[in-house]
Protein backbone atom coordinates (compact mmCIF):
# COMPACT_ATOMS: atom_id res chain seq x y z
CA UNK A 1 0.00 0.00 0.00
CA UNK A 2 1.58 3.38 -1.26
CA UNK A 3 0.08 6.51 0.77
CA UNK A 4 1.42 9.62 -0.27
CA UNK A 5 2.44 12.33 2.10
CA UNK A 6 0.97 15.41 -0.06
CA UNK A 7 -2.39 14.07 0.20
CA UNK A 8 -2.83 13.43 3.87
CA UNK A 9 -5.70 15.26 5.01
CA UNK A 10 -5.53 17.82 8.30
CA UNK A 11 -6.55 15.04 11.15
CA UNK A 12 -3.24 13.14 9.99
CA UNK A 13 -1.66 10.50 7.87
CA UNK A 14 -3.89 7.91 9.77
CA UNK A 15 -7.09 9.33 7.70
CA UNK A 16 -8.74 7.65 4.65
CA UNK A 17 -7.47 9.15 1.71
CA UNK A 18 -9.80 10.38 -1.09
CA UNK A 19 -9.41 8.93 -4.39
CA UNK A 20 -7.70 11.74 -6.53
CA UNK A 21 -10.35 10.93 -9.36
CA UNK A 22 -14.03 10.36 -7.86
CA UNK A 23 -13.13 12.18 -4.28
CA UNK A 24 -14.52 9.45 -2.48
CA UNK A 25 -12.35 8.32 0.56
CA UNK A 26 -10.73 4.63 0.11
CA UNK A 27 -10.65 2.39 2.67
CA UNK A 28 -7.47 1.25 4.11
CA UNK A 29 -8.16 -2.40 2.71
CA UNK A 30 -9.21 -1.37 -0.61
CA UNK A 31 -7.25 -1.46 -3.57
CA UNK A 32 -5.71 1.56 -4.95
CA UNK A 33 -3.72 2.59 -8.04
CA UNK A 34 -0.79 5.49 -7.41
CA UNK A 35 -1.51 7.47 -10.23
CA UNK A 36 1.23 10.33 -10.71
CA UNK A 37 -0.50 13.30 -9.19
CA UNK A 38 -2.64 11.14 -6.51
CA UNK A 39 -3.79 7.78 -5.56
CA UNK A 40 -6.83 6.73 -7.42
CA UNK A 41 -9.59 4.09 -6.43
CA UNK A 42 -10.18 0.82 -8.10
CA UNK A 43 -12.94 1.75 -10.03
CA UNK A 44 -10.94 5.14 -11.26
CA UNK A 45 -7.89 2.92 -11.77
CA UNK A 46 -6.90 2.68 -15.44
CA UNK A 47 -7.29 -1.23 -17.18
CA UNK A 48 -4.84 -2.94 -18.72
CA UNK A 49 -6.06 -2.34 -21.96
CA UNK A 50 -5.14 1.72 -21.56
CA UNK A 51 -1.96 0.71 -20.94
CA UNK A 52 -1.58 -0.36 -24.71
CA UNK A 53 -3.17 2.99 -25.43
CA UNK A 54 -0.27 5.03 -27.17
CA UNK A 55 -0.85 8.27 -26.90
CA UNK A 56 -1.76 7.92 -22.97
CA UNK A 57 1.72 9.39 -21.55
CA UNK A 58 0.20 9.09 -17.70
CA UNK A 59 1.83 5.76 -16.74
CA UNK A 60 5.18 5.08 -14.80
CA UNK A 61 6.71 2.60 -13.20
CA UNK A 62 4.85 2.27 -9.90
CA UNK A 63 7.83 1.36 -8.25
CA UNK A 64 10.91 4.12 -9.21
CA UNK A 65 8.37 6.58 -10.80
CA UNK A 66 10.01 6.77 -14.32
CA UNK A 67 7.37 7.30 -17.38
CA UNK A 68 6.78 3.39 -19.14
CA UNK A 69 8.16 2.73 -22.70
CA UNK A 70 5.30 1.06 -24.87
CA UNK A 71 7.81 -2.03 -24.77
CA UNK A 72 7.45 -1.84 -20.94
CA UNK A 73 3.63 -1.44 -20.76
CA UNK A 74 3.44 -4.33 -23.30
CA UNK A 75 5.15 -6.14 -21.08
CA UNK A 76 3.21 -5.68 -18.22
CA UNK A 77 -0.36 -6.21 -20.22
CA UNK A 78 1.15 -9.60 -21.64
CA UNK A 79 2.26 -10.94 -18.21
CA UNK A 80 -0.83 -9.74 -16.34
CA UNK A 81 -3.14 -11.55 -19.56
CA UNK A 82 -0.85 -14.66 -19.40
CA UNK A 83 -1.47 -15.38 -15.61
CA UNK A 84 -5.16 -15.11 -16.53
CA UNK A 85 -5.83 -11.56 -16.06
CA UNK A 86 -8.66 -9.72 -18.53
CA UNK A 87 -7.34 -6.57 -20.32
CA UNK A 88 -10.71 -4.74 -18.71
CA UNK A 89 -8.74 -5.54 -15.07
CA UNK A 90 -8.42 -2.47 -13.09
CA UNK A 91 -4.88 -1.70 -12.71
CA UNK A 92 -5.44 -1.22 -8.91
CA UNK A 93 -3.68 -3.07 -6.47
CA UNK A 94 -3.81 -4.04 -2.79
ZN1 LIG B 1 -12.32 6.94 -7.72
Amino acid sequence: MVRQAHHEGPHGPDDLINCLACAQPIPGDAPTYPDVSGTVCASCAPTYAELLDAGNESFVDLDTGEPLSMAMRRAIHERHVAAGGLETDSMARP
